[in-house]
């Protein structure tokens, strides 16, 4: 069986022609899916055929449930969007506020489907490490003077190539006239290096979007706020290299558009996947592991 895309005056259709002429879905999904984003792109460098699970096929992820690693970080966002948001109609924060509205939204939201993975681990933990890291924030930064914000969760869309890349920017901020700073906020554990941030991918690739959208910038600034080691790190790009990130991203966007395969790449991430059950590389071994287990049952018998 073999894909064909037909082109017409910029529509795309994608048929994928089989002994009973069926239709490929997943193809028809891939052809009208025009929008990237950061971590779509990453999905597939990681896995190509867990993108094609989440993104194509759009499998919900079977009894799944949200780990808490992911409801503090939202929880932590939310805090902070709080405050500089009210920062821009010259409301302070003071630190008991900033921390009373965390506690009140990790009540609002907390729901007992949550998942603790790590043993020894308990809800209070992770609700107190989160409450530790924005006390750290406030202290650090407090009154909030470093630079002007321009805007919280803000929503970018622009081109690259002919892509178009959607994204939003935990705080976009203006440290003088035509500098400009892309902040992120990060609540996992771990720290990276220096060199590692120097080739993020996704800040980067919101600066693309930055000077397409404001024709006064002269400079940007890339920064990540570790926020449980009460961490900020920076990183500045050359045109020369934000030039090579495009032919990048291009190129990746390319590899996706015109894989039909999308093979399973394993790795230890494949231990945080939600889908095993469908992967072809993974079932095999969850059927392996199901009959061994009922042939224990049967001889504890
Ligand atoms: S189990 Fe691993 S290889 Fe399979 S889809 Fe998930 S990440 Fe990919």
């Amino acid at each position: 069986m073999s894909c064909f895309i037909l082109t017409s005056w910029g529509l795309r259709i994608t048929i994928k022609l089989g002994t009973k002429g069926k239709i490929c879905l997943t193809c028809i999904q891939r052809s009208t899916m025009k929008d990237f984003s950061q971590s779509r792109i990453a999905a597939y460098e990681n896995c190509p055929q867990h993108y094609k699970l989440r993104y194509l096929d759009r499998i919900k992820p079977p009894g799944s449930k949200e780990g808490i690693e992911a409801f503090l970080g939202q929880r932590v966002h939310e805090a902070l969007e709080k405050l500089y948001k009210e920062l821009l109609l010259s409301k302070e924060n003071s630190q008991d506020e900033l921390l009373a509205y965390y506690r009140e939204r990790w009540q609002a939201n907390w729901y007992d489907n949550i998942a603790i993975r790590k043993k020894g681990h308990t809800r209070k933990y992770y609700f107190e490490t989160g409450l530790r890291a924005l006390k750290n924030y406030w202290k650090h930064y407090q009154p909030f003077d470093q630079a002007r914000t321009l805007s919280t969760e803000f929503a970018m869309e622009f081109k690259v190539g002919d892509f178009k890349i959607k994204g939003y920017i935990d705080r976009l901020s203006r440290s003088a006239e035509g500098v400009y700073e892309i902040h992120d906020y990060r609540t996992s554990g771990f720290l990276p290096n220096q060199e590692k941030l120097d080739s993020d991918l996704q800040l980067a690739l919101y600066q693309i979007g930055i000077k397409a959208m404001f024709p006064d910038v002269k400079d940007v600034l890339l920064v990540w706020h570790y926020l449980l080691h009460d961490k900020e790190m920076t990183s500045v790009r050359t045109e020369a290299q934000l030039k090579d990130m495009k032919k990048q991203v291009i190129s990746l966007i390319r590899d996706i558009e015109r894989d039909d395969q999308f093979k399973p790449r394993e790795s230890n991430l494949c231990d945080w996947c939600e889908y095993p059950a469908y992967c072809p590389a993974k079932k095999l071994d969850i059927q392996i592991t199901e009959k061994t287990e009922k042939v224990d049952v049967r001889l504890k018998k």
